[in-house]
Order: C-alpha cells, then structure tokens, then sequence
C-alpha cells in the first residue's frame, strides 16, 4: 500500500502535540496527529494554565472559552496551607476567580505585564479544547488509536510506520516528523537521545514516587474552609495536597509514596485513609481513580532533533510540578516550531530556520527545570516545627512562624510572571541582537523590554484594546513614524518572501512607545521580538529578514546592529 502522504506527522495528541496542530494548521500546513490512546487525556493532570500560556490561546482566539472551563467562574484561587483541613489555617496566597481576573490584571499591571492572568484547569479539559480546535482546521486530521512504531528519515522526509489497535498497518511519508510522544518517547528513544540533568531527589514531599488519588468529596465543602483552588497540610504524619478539579467536590489528592507503598497494590480504602489523615476527622467520599508519578527530577534532553526528525514537551523535558511548569513548557515549545516549520514548508524561510528551535528551546527548558526544582526544594526540604499542631501559645508561635515562610514560599511559587513572560532567546542565530543589557531573570519578577530575544512586552492601548490584540497572525512591525521609508522597505521586504507583516502604528500610545523605545521593532509570529532600530534600508531590511529567516548565510548581525 502507497504511503499517506503529509507535510508533518505529529506523534502524540497531548498539549504539546495538539498545540503544534493548531499552530500548523491555522497557517495552512497539512498536518496528522496520531495517539495511540483512544481520547486525549481524561485524567485532570497539570492544573496551571501559566499567563504566558493563556496569551497564545488568546493569539489563536479561544482564551476565553479556556478560562470559562474549570472552576465556577465565582470561586477563588487561593492557595492555602493547613495543619488538617479540620485543624489550623497557616498561610493563603490569594489569587482572584476567574471573572475577576481581567480586572485583577489591570490593577496588578506592574506585577503581570500581561494580556491574560494564568488560569486553574484541568490539562484533560484544555486538551478537548485543543483537540477540537484543531478538528476544525481543514488541513489538520487526527488519528486516535494509532500507534507509531518506526521510522527512517532521508534528505527529503521520513517514512513512518504506523499501526492501529484494530492490527492494521500503514506508512505515512511526512516532510517532517514531530515527537510529541512524552517522557516514554518512541521518538527520541529510536534516535537514541538522552536526558541529563537532576535525578529524583529523595525528600518527604516532591521527592520520590508521588500518588495521586481521584475523589469525588462535595461534604469537603461542609468543612466551611474559605475557598481555594489548593489545599496542603502539614502535620506530624503526612504532608499532603489537595487540588480542586472542578469546584463541585471533585478533587485530587497528592501525597508521597513511602517505602513499602505502591499505587498498583493500593485499595480505595487504603487511599480514602490518606485523604482522612488529611481532613483530621470522618466524611463522606468517594475514591475515583489512582495513579502514581515522579516527583524531583530536572531532565532536559541532550538533543532536541535530528534531521528531520524533532522532538518537543515532555520528550526532551522532564519537571516536578512544582510552579506548575512541565505542561506550559510544552506548550511554548510548540509555538517556536510551530511558525518555523510552517515558514520553510511554504518556502518563506531556509530550513536552518528549523534547527534554531533546539538554539532557542534547550536553554529555557533547563532554566525551567532548574526553577521548578528550586520550588520543589522550598517547599519539600522546609519541615515545620512539630508543635504547629499544639494548643497554647507555644502552638500559636510554631503556626504563625509556619505560616510565615509558607505565606512567602507561595507568593514566589504561585505569582511568577518572571517565569511564564521572562523566558528568553539571547544567542539565538535568527534574532539581531542589539547589545543593550539582558534583563536579570527570576521566577516572580518580569522586566518588561523589547529588547531583541524576549518576548514582546505588553501595553493595554488607548482604546482599552491589548497591543497583542493588534499584532498580526504572523509577523508584525511596531512603528513610531509611520511615513518613514523604514515602513515601506521592511513591507516591500515581506512581500517578496511571501511573508505577511501587520503594521501597527504606535505614535498615539505613549506607553507602547515608552515600553519599545525604538522607533521600529519587528516582532515574530510568536510575539517575540527579532529586531528593533530607528531605522532601516531596504539593504537593512533584506538583511534583517535573511537572519530572522535563516538566510543570512555569511551576513552577520553586526550588518544591522
Ligand atoms: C500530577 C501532575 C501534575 C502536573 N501539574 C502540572 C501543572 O500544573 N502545570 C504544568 O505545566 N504541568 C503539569 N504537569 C506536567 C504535564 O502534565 C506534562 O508536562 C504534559 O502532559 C506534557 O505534555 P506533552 O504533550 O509533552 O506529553 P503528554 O501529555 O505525555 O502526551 C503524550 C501523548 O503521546 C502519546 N504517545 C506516546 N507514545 C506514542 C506512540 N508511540 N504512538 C502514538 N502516541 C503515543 C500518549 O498516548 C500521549 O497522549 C503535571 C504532571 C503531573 C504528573
């Protein structure tokens, strides 16, 4: 039988992959996506959808259909620390609900330099949305039940083999192989790639083998705890999380494994007494579901790609889930590929463009891994003093000492616009740097900067509108003097690689203009800045578009600088 043919097959319909789909898909690229499970993920997983995340689902317009799933658009997302759920509040960081969140943005602008707030939900209802959205792309067509079990590349593509749970078998012969396929990746394993970096870390809490139990537990509301999204306890016999799926009284239970223990052998019973030990006294509820992962690790792929043959999400990332990052990252990684293979399909760019995927993406996922794992050591290494659980005034002294450093640990684990808007492209061969200073770099603090490499900093317009609500699909030029030649030299540049560059005139929107400083910048398709000057040439602008593209050949940077 003759091979199907497509431009990119796509292995694995988790966040990563579907993602990717949609990228290539909106911009007309003939894709297929195949999973060997027969849905995407049902079970909640990752429940931190990140700002940064929140922004590209605004870039594909489907935000807000993400933020209206979850919890009830009333309730808050607070994160609040315990002795028991029936004993001692420690600490809450707040956060706002879900309808308060567009407001909560604006107030905190100095804080979140944002178009989105991050948002509390379930990666198995953000996966539907994903996989629907890219259902409805004519050019997108996904495949459950399919598993990939091979494949051999050439100069030109690769040939994929391919087996259905029904035992058929067929070949797909794609341009480009993508390995979507997570940490047990067929992909990356046939290319014979390695993770490095931090092993599991033994500790009593995100340290080890993790168990998550599924309850279904309304009467936990009749505890009359103020609302929050995540609940710890800290105690004398076990640290536990309990994370709210849907508001209702669905939730998950997170606690280390110890020694002896093991989540296959597990009964509901034995995993109901852990969520008792938890609450400190009896109610009513029931066990849905049990399943075990690794918490501690920091693993970061040595390769991102070979050839053709490119891997992306969990494949080459390994996180704790501490900050809520592994799931986010994945989705970033599908953004950068996403524009670029799209580009040098269609001919607009060189394929090199491809190859700066793993120059851009390998650093971020090690400065993401090693965050992650710094929370995972602030709250898994911290043990408070046994008398938290104490009557009297020595108890008041431990809890109110507890609550103090969980109070802090919080605001630096759950506000971390650093993170999510911070991650940059410094060294990349397809951005043109402009030498003015790298901003300093930590999870909790984003300073905004067009500088080349990072993302583009955000302005809410004059007219109440998000300056990313402005930006084009793909690529996009800011501009201070609209009737400067530079405008027509780097349009005339577009036109004639078929790329297409939005125009924005920013003359009237003086905090655009304070936050961009030059009178031009170029910003990518992933609303990351590539270039900015006072003006360009139309020699400047065919040369800036070489580097951004990947055609730069013998040119160097130093040629537009
Ligand atoms: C308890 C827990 C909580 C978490 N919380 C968060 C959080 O709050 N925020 C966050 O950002 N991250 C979180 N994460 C991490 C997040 O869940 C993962 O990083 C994310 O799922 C990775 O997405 P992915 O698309 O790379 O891979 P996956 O979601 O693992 O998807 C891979 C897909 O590939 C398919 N597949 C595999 N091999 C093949 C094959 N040979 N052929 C066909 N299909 C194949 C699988 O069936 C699967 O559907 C959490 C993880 C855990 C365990």
């Amino acid at each position: 039988m003759k091979p199907v043919e497509t431009d990119v097959l796509i292995v694995g319909a988790g966040p990563c992959g579907l993602m990717l789909a949609n990228e290539l898909g909106r911009r007309g690229i003939r894709v297929i996506l195949v999973d060997r499970e027969a849905t995407v993920a049902t079970a909640p997983q990752a429940n931190a959808t990140q700002a940064r995340t929140m922004e590209h689902y605004r870039r594909l317009g489907f935000a807000d259909e993400i933020r209206a799933l979850g919890m009830p658009d009333d309730h808050p997302t607070d994160v609040a620390y315990f002795t028991t759920f029936s004993g001692h509040e420690l600490a809450r960081h707040k956060m706002p609900a879900s309808r308060d969140a567009a407001t909560f943005l604006r107030q905190q602008a100095h804080v979140w330099n944002g178009a989105e707030l991050p948002h509390r939900v379930p990666q198995s209802l953000v996966e539907q949305t994903l996989c629907r959205k890219a259902q409805g792309l004519p050019t997108v067509s996904i495949w459950f039940e399919t598993e990939l079990e091979g494949f051999a590349q050439d100069d030109t593509g690769v040939l994929a083999n391919l087996r259905e749970t029904t035992g058929r078998a067929y070949q797909i012969r794609a341009r480009y192989l993508f390995g979507a396929d997570g940490g047990s990746s067929t992909v990356r394993k046939q290319l014979g790639i390695r993770y490095s970096g931090g092993e599991t870390r033994q500790r009593d809490f995100m340290g080890g083998n993790m168990l998550s139990i599924y309850l279904d537990a309304p009467a936990f509301y009749d505890l009359k705890i103020p609302r929050a999204w995540m609940y710890w306890t800290f105690n004398r016999k076990r640290r536990a999380l309990l994370a709210t799926v849907d508001g209702r009284g669905s939730f998950v239970l997170q606690t280390q494994l110890r020694e002896g223990e093991d989540a296959n052998r597990m009964s509901e019973a034995e995993a109901g007494a852990l969520f008792l030990q938890a609450v400190g006294r009896d109610l009513p509820f029931t066990v849905t579901g049990i399943a075990s992962w690794l918490a501690g690790r920091a693993l970061v792929a040595e390769t991102f790609l070979d050839g053709r043959v490119l891997l992306g999400g969990d494949a080459i990332h390994l996180f704790t889930p501490t900050g809520g990052m592994g799931y986010n990252t994945a989705i970033e990684d599908a953004v950068n590929i996403g524009w670029k293979l799209a580009a040098v399909i269609k001919g607009q760019a060189a394929p090199d463009l491809v190859a700066s995927y793993e120059a851009e993406r390998r650093p971020v996922a090690i400065r993401n891994t090693t965050f992650a794992l710094r929370f995972a050591d602030s709250v898994g290494l911290y043990v408070p003093s046994p008398a938290i659980q104490d009557a009297g005034p020595a108890g008041d002294a431990a809890r109110a000492r507890a609550g103090a450093y969980l109070g802090s640990h919080a605001a630096r684990e759950f506000t971390i616009p650093g993170f999510t808007f911070g991650a940059r492209y410094d060294g990349s061969p397809v951005i043109v740097d402009d030498r003015t200073p790298v901003p300093p770099d930590a999870p909790s603090v984003y300073v905004p900067t067009a500088k080349p490499g990072g993302r583009a900093p955000h302005a809410w317009l004059a007219d109440g509108r998000s300056l990313f609500d402005a930006f084009g699909f793909d690529w996009t030029l800011l501009c201070v003097h609209p009737s400067d030649p530079t405008v027509a030299a780097m349009r005339g540049e577009a036109r004639q690689r078929g790329i297409d560059l939005e125009v924005v005139d920013i003359s009237n929107e003086p905090v655009a203009m304070d936050l961009y400083e030059g009178a031009f910048t170029l910003v990518r398709p992933d609303q990351i800045v590539a270039w900015r000057g006072d003006h360009a040439s139309a020699d400047d602008a065919r040369c800036v578009f070489d580097i951004v593209t990947a055609h730069a050949g013998a040119r160097t940077v130093a040629d537009v600088a």
